[in-house]
């Protein structure tokens, strides 16, 4: 979607990643707060460090139009480029444009590429696929991979080609997917991210190699069971989830201290406290 920026190894080797993904992003086109956040998954926080970063070594000013880049060498191409690639402007939902997902963009014409690309909205200018950003392999170039991932502030965002909608759950991508989504879960009290999928009607949330089906937008509870496949309980109310939290939070203590628990048979149950007893009932630990 975007013409992406251009860098160097020497300038690679002088900034820490999330300076390298703010550059990168502004390159690409973002021109605000929260085009960076949008383009990069980084955290408000890390942006601002980033930013002031950049600024002191003059490699980006902020003025009344926004971050501009400047003073970057340009000398060496991109390894990475979209290409012969337009997953984003068929696959993903652009709001801005009306486009749904996996939908081919009323403006995108083949042989001349965005009708618009001038005049193209922000969201179009400052999006670059993780992909893109040097995240992903070539496996996952969207244009042979059908798979378009890209960072959002909460979330890592997967949206399947409605022509392959189960190539997530193939080799390599679906280790790859797993992997960060228990990086997602680890990252407790450090902004953790959910890894959510999109493909066809369907919409999976990633709990290591766990797969929900649907989350409900209350929340899901889970219960780890190895260390990357957990047991999980869709919640239907903020109040549901925190009863959850409570149970799972129950177990986990009685785990530790008789070494095992017995989980709820019923993935729908609604628990009703005290749970102890019933839990030590359950687990032929009374
Ligand atoms: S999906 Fe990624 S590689 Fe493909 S056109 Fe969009 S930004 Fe470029
Ligand atoms: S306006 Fe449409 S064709 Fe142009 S970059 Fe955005 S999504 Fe792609």
């Amino acid at each position: 979607m975007p013409a992406f920026g251009i860098q160097t190894r020497t300038r690679e080797e002088a900034m820490d990643q999330a300076m390298l993904s703010v550059v990168r992003a502004v390159e690409a086109g973002a021109t605000t707060m929260k085009g960076v956040i949008d383009a990069t998954g980084l955290s408000r926080l890390k942006i601002e460090r980033a930013l002031a970063a950049l600024e002191k070594q003059k490699l980006l000013v902020r003025d009344g139009q926004g971050f501009r880049a400047t003073g970057l060498p340009r000398t060496a191409p991109n390894p990475r480029q979209c290409g012969s690639c337009n997953a984003c402007c068929d696959i993903l939902e652009v709001a801005a444009v009306d486009k749904p997902v996996n939908q081919l963009c009323r403006h995108w014409q083949a042989g001349t590429g965005c009708t618009i690309y001038a005049s193209r909205p922000q969201m179009c200018r400052s999006f670059a696929c993780a992909w893109l950003q040097g995240h992903l392999d070539d496996a996952w170039f969207p244009a042979k991979s059908g798979i378009v991932v890209h960072f959002s502030q909460d979330a890592v965002n997967v949206t399947v080609d409605d022509d392959c909608p189960d190539r997530w759950r193939e080799e390599p991508y679906f280790s790859k997917l797993a992997e960060w989504s228990m990086n997602g879960i680890r990252r407790i009290g450090n902004r953790g991210y959910a890894t959510l999928v999109v493909s066809s009607e369907n919409r999976f949330l990633l709990l290591g190699r766990t797969v929900v089906p649907d989350p409900t937008p209350s929340g899901t509870a889970f219960l780890p069971l190895t260390p990357d496949t957990f047991r999980f309980w869709r919640a239907t109310s903020p109040e549901h989830l925190q009863r959850l939290h409570e149970r799972i939070a129950e177990i986990e203590r009685i785990r530790q201290e008789f070494g095992s628990c017995a989980i709820p048979p019923n993935e729908d149950d609604d628990p009703v406290p005290p749970y102890r007893p019933a839990l030590l009932r359950l687990s032929n630990h009374a």
